[in-house]
């Protein structure tokens, strides 16, 4: 059966009990060629009559694939059913969620890359045909039969590309890479959640959080929350950019947005692998860290502040990963 997500704000406590998630997407902040292309499929497609093309969203954790695929929904006038990668165990379990989808509806898979190949099998048919096919029947007698299914939408997501197998992404017609978020763009999304979670943001504490939330709205926010438990302890519901400051100290963030695992990270890519390269799983090993957590939440911004390097042979430390250590390479890189 499709699971419903829980919001993470509803589970920190939202005062107001509102979703600081964007409902459409005018709200939504940043991404602005995929909010163009967007807006004109929609458009398009509600035109039609039809459902909208499969969107297959990928990017790092907390950039708002989830809050896409909701706004999609919301757009086209939809109902949105949301399971996971993991969460389908058997065939049968998709063959339940797609037979009870009604026409227009749209299916948000995270974590897509995780689905088992049987599982996955049965989702090829269902995309490009919208058919269902189910075995009856062991043996000989076993036989095949096909069902039609309501014309949907799928919006896949993932964080992990490269793990995607080329059938699967190969029938998604529209594929979105989401980018990190500029500064700018962080303390827009900053400003607009504060009343939400009753509090205000001065503005240069807004952009002082934002630009050490790795350019990720899922962090923007998170610092947000203690920011405001930081003013609210002194006796206000008002960030101020001392108490923004006072906040990322507290919570060991640099100026640059990294906390202590990614200076473990780099630390140990350069003294114990003299900068590598080095296999993901032996870094990970190295760290007591599950390799998956360190290449979904740690390594893409890592590699996109020009830190560390993805080659064949492994991971590399760059010569601006000593400097921010300041240390000095002991070899050429
Ligand atoms: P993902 O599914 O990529 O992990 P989410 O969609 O769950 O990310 O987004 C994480 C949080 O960041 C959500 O609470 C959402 O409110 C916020 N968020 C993400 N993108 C935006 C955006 N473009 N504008 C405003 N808020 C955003």
């Amino acid at each position: 059966m499709a699971n419903r997500i829980t919001a993470p704000e509803r589970q920190e406590g939202d005062l107001t009990g509102r979703t600081l998630r964007p409902q459409s997407l005018a709200e939504f902040v940043g991404q602005n060629a995929i909010r163009e292309r967007l807006q004109v499929y929609i458009q398009a497609a509600r035109a039609r009559g039809e459902p909208l093309d499969h969107v297959l969203l990928l990017s790092p954790p907390g950039l708002g694939k989830t809050t896409l695929a909701y706004i999609i929904a919301r757009e086209m006038g939809s109902e949105i059913k949301v399971s996971s990668g993991p969460a389908i165990e058997r065939p049968g379990d998709l063959a339940a969620i797609l037979t009870h989808l009604a026409p227009g509806d749209v299916l948000f898979l995270d974590e897509i890359h995780r689905l088992r190949p049987p599982v996955e099998e049965v989702l090829y048919p269902a995309m490009e045909d919208y058919k269902l096919d189910i075995v009856v029947g062991e043996g000989p007698h076993a036989r095949s039969i096909r069902l039609d299914l309501a014309p949907f939408t799928l919006v896949g997501a993932t964080t992990r590309e490269g793990l995607l197998t080329t059938p699967l992404r190969d029938r998604f017609e529209v594929v979105f890479r989401l980018d990190f978020y500029a500064p700018e763009e962080l303390a827009e999304i900053l400003a607009r959640a504060a009343p939400r979670i009753g509090c205000e943001v001065d503005r240069d504490a807004a952009r002082e959080l934002a630009l050490r939330a790795r350019g990720t709205p899922r962090i923007a926010i998170r610092l947000l929350r203690r920011a405001r438990d930081v003013a609210q302890v002194t006796g206000t519901s008002r960030i101020t950019a001392a108490a923004a400051r006072e906040t990322l100290t507290m919570l060991g963030i640099d100026e640059l947005g990294l906390d202590t695992l990614d200076r473990r990270i780099l630390t140990i890519l350069v003294d114990r692998f003299d900068g590598g390269p080095v296999g993901l799983d032996t870094l990970a090993a190295a760290l007591g860290e599950d390799p998956d957590t360190i290449a979904d939440l740690y390594e893409p911004f890592l590699i996109a502040l020009g830190f560390i390097r993805r080659t064949p042979q492994g991971r590399v430390a760059s010569e601006r990963a000593y400097a921010h250590l300041g240390r000095t390479p002991t070899r050429l890189l």
